[in-house]
């Protein structure tokens, strides 16, 4: 069986290393699947869901926030703001933060204020989205 070595690291510090098969990722333009002997790349990733099938053959799922992928000799390094596994995320923090950000949307708001909101607001709906996922 082909893997590769991966290693997700977080804000928070290292979220997963281990050799995986297969990896799906949210880049900026859309799903993206990784295997082995990828060719070499350095791209954005954007706050989504992370899937990952591990030598074991077990899929796993995260939310992550905004960061970057790079794969260079069958080796993967995800850096993310922030990553967490679905019994990690606390669905009322997040019900909390998506309700805070909505509010404040609807007031007078700079450009820059707009932005750091509506990426609030995505980290949000991110969280609640992993979890309606794991939940249907
Ligand atoms: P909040 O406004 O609730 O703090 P946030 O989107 O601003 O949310 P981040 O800055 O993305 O939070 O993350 C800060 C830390 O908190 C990270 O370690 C992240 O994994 C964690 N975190 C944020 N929201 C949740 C959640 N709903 N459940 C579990 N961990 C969370």
């Amino acid at each position: 069986m082909k893997t590769f070595a991966t290693q997700i690291i977080s804000s928070d510090g290292m979220f997963y290393f281990g050799r995986l098969q297969k990896l799906i990722i949210p880049a900026v333009d859309g799903e993206m699947g990784v295997l082995p002997g990828h060719e070499e790349m350095i791209i954005a990733l954007k706050e989504g869901i992370i899937s990952y099938q591990d030598a074991k053959d077990v899929w796993h799922k995260a939310a992550i926030g905004p960061g970057a992928i790079q794969f260079a000799n069958n080796r993967c390094t995800i850096v993310v703001d922030s990553a967490e596994k679905p019994e990690d995320i606390d669905v009322n923090r997040a019900l909390e933060a998506k309700r805070r950000a909505e509010e404040k949307l609807q007031q007078k708001l700079s450009e820059q204020e707009y932005k750091i909101l509506q990426a609030a607001l995505a980290r949000a709906l991110n969280r609640l989205k992993l979890m309606n996922q794991d939940h249907s």
